[in-house]
């Protein structure tokens, strides 16, 4: 802890003294740190693409310039290079607006059902191409929430597509939704979300840093899949936008369970 000290002489009908203030910086240091970690790290990853890229451009002027064969192959990479500066900017962009609206509430009628429904079906094409299967297990009829469309899309997308990626070919995912029931996490009727893998786990010492942006357990895997490792802290802005509750289980060798709890009502 620190603390900034501040004092000053008063004196007021014949009493005199000092104001003497203690002012805890704890908190603005921290955010402060956070603040320039944030910088450091979106640089590095931004930078890493740009060097590939500008290698790539004085191979092709120079000597891949005759030779077809390696000028396909180093436009790939280029191109390859390029879709993952895209991805991290649309990242970084869905984050910021994400933050700057936490504090507004969501106010658009939502039926979860229809929601998770069209989610999984457009996240087929990943799925197939992966080898995973993706099921849903919903309710019959519909489950209305107050929400945000696109926030919510986002969620079951980035859950879904984290479970496809890391579960890989032959696992099974399994999105299902329940309630509303009574919530004691989030002091009220709620609904759970359920994304659910028979993937390799995920050690324990990770889960309470999974949702920091830039935190991977594997780097090299996360870029492998087209992961900018934003995608959680993604999802943790905007449940807790919706007053929701995130949580993960795992259990290395069986899989992983991520569930979002928000408020119904
Ligand atoms: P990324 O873009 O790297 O996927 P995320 O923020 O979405 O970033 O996820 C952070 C990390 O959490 C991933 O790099 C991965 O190591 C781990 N992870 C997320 N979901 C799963 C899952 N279903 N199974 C195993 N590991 C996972």
């Amino acid at each position: 802890t620190s603390f900034r000290v501040t004092a000053r002489p008063v004196s007021e009908g014949g009493l005199s003294g000092v104001i003497v203030c203690f002012e805890d910086e704890t908190h603005r240091a921290h955010a402060e740190q956070m603040r320039r970690d944030f910088v450091a790290n979106v640089s590095h990853e931004l930078k890493t693409p740009l060097t590939a890229l500008i290698g790539f451009i004085d191979t092709l002027r120079g000597p891949a310039r005759a030779d077809a064969a390696a000028r396909d192959r180093f436009l790939g990479i280029m191109e390859s290079e390029a879709n993952r500066m895209n991805r991290l900017v649309r990242d970084l962009l869905s984050l910021s607006r994400v933050e700057a609206e936490e504090r507004v509430r969501p106010t658009e009628r939502i039926d979860l059902v229809a929601l998770i429904r069209e989610t999984a079906r457009s996240l087929q094409p990943l799925a197939q191409e992966t080898g995973v299967e993706v099921t849903t297990e919903l309710p019959a009829g519909t489950t209305d929430i107050l929400g945000d469309t696109d926030q919510l899309r986002q969620v079951l997308v980035n859950l879904v597509e984290n479970a496809v990626k890391y579960a890989g070919a032959g696992a099974v995912v399994r999105v299902s939704l329940t309630g509303p029931a009574y919530e004691p996490r989030v002091r009220g009727y709620g609904v759970r979300i359920r994304v659910t893998d028979t993937g390799p786990g995920i050690d324990p010492v990770h889960i309470p840093r999974l949702t920091e942006r830039f935190y991977r357990i594997d780097t090299h895997r996360s870029r492998e899949r087209g992961g900018t490792g934003l995608g959680l802290a993604i999802v943790k802005h905007i449940v807790n936008r919706h007053r929701g509750r995130l949580f993960v289980e795992s259990t290395l060798g069986e899989g992983t369970e991520f569930t979002v709890v928000l408020p119904a009502g």
